[in-house]
């Protein structure tokens, strides 16, 4: 007998991969996407009622819907409303997909593979976010390639995982970070190696991967918004890291330097990070170097955990604050319960040494 034709579900959410130009630059179109996948012959077998791809290399195609959102978004301006909203959706349509592609804009895609692979807990099939840097309707887009990369992870793989997929790479969607602005290779995965890669062959590093979870799909999506990100600078002043600690912040990205150094000499500085600490702001160090983690190696770094700020070893700043924003929305858990998650690895989001 053949085998069914796997069937994807695709969030069309916003993003420049299905923009148009306008008379203020690119903006989403309504309805500009599916008519350019219709157009595509690899992403559209003529006749059928819903979109079929033409042939993988293994042989299978994929179907797929479209569920195109209203209003469509730069993902500039999502919030956290729209994350869990993402997570709903794919909960709603859960049963009915072998996976889900999210088509999303790339500015803040990271924090949004962060914040869904903390949302869909319990995640048995893929769910694989893409995008692109120059629209579909353009003749040099990178969205073509882009999305049949994502279908047919979402659709073949059987990676239990939010996933990202942009040139020619699959990445844990809660290790990546927008690196490039202009050029087509716009996500890096600098502490964990792709889940998959997309050369003449499409090999999946399964090694990689999630287990398989036991329990079922479960969506919370209570988030804190009381959650912020401060990126240390020399000459950084009392007030203002007094002002950024002040309620109603609940929790709070430290970037530091390096391996995670602070400027331990500055007592007022400790002071105010100690307080807030005690007080039961959440306080996590990440460094603000693009690869590495931190580590107490020096006396600058250990001076931040003795006043409670926690390590928070190779999360990137975007998953720290997604993880964050999710911990501290569960009114069940105690500030105790949280500070001991947020140091242990979830969804595969820390390495821990
Ligand atoms: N500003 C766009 C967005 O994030 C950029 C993109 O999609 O690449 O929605």
């Amino acid at each position: 007998m053949p085998e069914r034709t796997p069937q994807v579900l695709v969030l069309h959410t916003g993003g420049t991969i299905g923009m148009r130009e306008g008379p203020r630059g690119f903006a989403p179109a309504p309805g500009a996407l599916e008519a350019e996948l219709a157009r595509r012959p690899p992403l559209s077998d003529p006749g059928g009622a819903r979109f079929t791809t033409a042939p993988f290399e293994d042989g299978t195609s994929v179907r797929y819907d479209v569920l195109e959102y209203d209003p469509l978004l730069d993902s500039a301006n999502l919030d956290l409303s729209q994350w869990g909203r993402f997570a709903e959706d794919i909960r709603a349509h859960y049963d009915a997909y072998d996976g889900f592609v999210v088509l999303h804009g790339t500015d803040t895609m990271a924090y949004t593979a962060s914040a869904l692979s903390f949302l869909l807990d319990g995640l048995d099939k893929p769910v694989v976010l893409t995008g692109s840097q120059i629209p579909l309707v353009r003749v040099r887009s990178d969205g073509l390639d882009n999305l049949l990369t994502a279908l047919w992870m979402a659709a073949r793989s059987g990676v239990p995982e939010v996933m990202l997929a942009f040139h020619h790479r699959v990445l844990r969607g809660n290790r990546v970070t927008k690196v490039d602005a202009s050029g087509l290779d716009a996500f890096a995965s600098p502490n964990f190696g792709p889940l998959a890669e997309a050369g003449i062959d499409l090999t999946v590093h399964r090694e990689r991967a999630l287990p398989m979870p036991t329990g079922a799909l479960h969506v919370d999506a209570r988030l804190s918004p009381h959650v912020a990100a401060l990126r240390l600078y020399p000459g950084i002043t009392r007030e203002i890291l007094a002002n950024f600690l002040r309620p109603p912040l609940e929790g709070l990205v430290l970037e530091t330097y390096g391996s995670g150094n602070a400027p331990d000499a500055r007592a007022d500085l400790m002071a105010e990070l100690a307080s807030a600490s005690q007080r039961g702001v959440v306080i996590v160090n990440v460094t603000q170097c693009l690869r590495g983690t931190v580590n107490e190696a020096y006396q600058a770094g250990r001076a931040l955990a003795e006043i409670g700020v926690l390590p928070g070893a190779d999360l990137t700043p975007e998953a720290a604050l997604a993880k964050l924003c999710w911990l501290l929305g569960k009114p069940h858990l105690s500030r105790d319960e949280v500070r001991a998650l947020m140091v242990r690895p979830l969804r595969g989001e820390m390495t821990l040494r």
